[in-house]
């Protein structure tokens, strides 16, 4: 690993407090990651489901949020779930991904991307990281999947462990989307089932299109710290009006529609989002375009600001791309790994809340013995990303 000669971390993550206390000069006290931002019609709707008394899974305000969210993507079907880990488990059950069965993810990710494969009993298998987007690296994932995949009747197995690789799941790190076109073109090679978790990319798009709508079922979450939400929440989204159905379906117990009857076919989950949930994800929504705009313009100053410290750069969105900066983020260059403690410690302790990117999956106890490629990218990046204050109000 290259050493840059004069790096001197003390002043690196000076010269980082220096910059963010500067643009964050207008937030009194302790400023936070990242906070909802609840400016619109969310007292009066929440105030309708409590007046009315529908604050439950039946109540107008989840098929309204389901209606609006699917047109808003761009997408045919949405189905809100209570969050967005039940959301991509979801996106397993109903996609055919089955027991023992291995789902390709990247090791760089929140921890509900690989929960979610192993709800399914399914064994998720990880992917590296690129530089340029974090999501996964396709050049590499194809030629992994060149060495250890051996195609059988349309169906791709992993030589090394036996078992059918049935999916992929890209997720589009911190709203900056993948590389989709190249990462399909792997999942048809090899007859992989493409499902994006796009939880942290709502509003984000990839060549003109909203992430989440590229899969063949796809993931968003609404959670607390999301671009919007629901205070808990997720929801599914297809172009596939069969698959939508099964989801809806699973998603609420299996119960077959009857006027009085308790009729279930299958074990299904209680995983429908509460009528309150959705009434904030209406107001929440509308307030979106304006979310969107409001981080593009704090990405900019972060951009312009962070532009004169060397030996780490401020990560803008890939040129295919427009994303939705649902978390601004720095990463150090190569070889100024030593500067990240000082950094997070320095800013923290100033009040301005950073943080590092996720422990890679691989190295969590649970999945440490999961099959993988070469992961030297996520375990880099994640000794090099630091995210950085990136709320709509700031
Ligand atoms: C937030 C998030 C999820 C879903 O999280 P929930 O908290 O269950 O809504 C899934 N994947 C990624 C990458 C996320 O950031």
């Amino acid at each position: 690993m290259p050493v840059i000669p004069n790096f001197d971390p003390a002043a690196v993550s000076a010269s980082v407090l220096e910059r963010l206390r500067a643009t964050l000069s207008t937030q009194e006290g302790f400023v936070p990651l990242h906070v909802p931002t609840l400016a619109g019609a969310e007292w009066d709707y929440v105030k309708e489901c409590l007046d009315t008394g529908w604050v439950s899974t039946a109540g107008k305000f989840v098929e309204r949020f389901e209606l609006e969210l699917a047109a808003y993507c761009g997408v045919k079907r949405a189905v809100a779930v209570c969050n967005g880990t039940a959301a991509l488990h979801a996106c397993m059950l109903v996609s055919g991904v089955q027991p023992n069965d291995e789902v390709i993810i990247p090791s760089l990710t929140f921890v509900a991307t690989a929960n979610a494969v192993s709800y399914t009993n399914a064994v998720p298998h990880f992917a590296d990281a690129e530089e340029k987007t974090f999501g996964i690296d396709p050049t590499k994932l194809s030629s992994h999947l060149d060495r250890v995949g051996e195609m059988r009747e349309g169906r791709c197995f992993n030589r090394e462990t036996g078992r059918r690789i049935a999916a992929i799941v890209p997720m589009h790190t911190f709203g900056h989307p993948s590389q989709i076109d190249e990462l399909m073109l792997i999942a048809n090679h090899f007859g992989l089932t493409f499902i994006e978790d796009a939880a942290e990319s709502l509003g984000s798009t990839y060549k003109g299109k909203h992430c989440g709508s590229f899969g063949r079922i796809n993931a968003v979450s609404f959670n607390g710290n999301k671009i919007i939400t629901t205070g808990g929440g997720g929801a599914l989204l297809t172009n596939d009006e069969v698959l939508a159905d099964r989801a809806k379906h699973i998603t609420t117990t299996a119960k077959l529609p009857h006027p009085y009857r308790y009729d279930h076919d299958m074990v299904g989950y209680n995983y429908r989002m509460p009528n309150l949930n959705a009434a904030l994800g209406v107001a929440q929504l509308e307030q979106l375009t304006r979310f969107l705009e409001q981080k593009r313009s704090l990405a900019q100053r972060y951009k312009e600001v962070f532009e004169t410290v060397s030996g780490l750069r401020f990560i803008s969105e890939p040129e295919f791309s427009v994303s939705n900066y649902w978390f601004n983020t720095l990463l150090l260059d190569r070889g100024n790994e030593n500067a990240l403690d000082s950094i997070l410690k320095a800013t923290n302790d100033a009040g301005l809340m950073t943080r590092p990117a996720w422990t890679p999956m691989h190295q969590l106890p649970m999945f440490k013995d999961a099959p993988r490629m070469n992961l030297d990218t996520a375990e880099s990046l994640a000794q090099r990303l630091i995210n950085i204050p990136s709320s709509v109000g700031i």
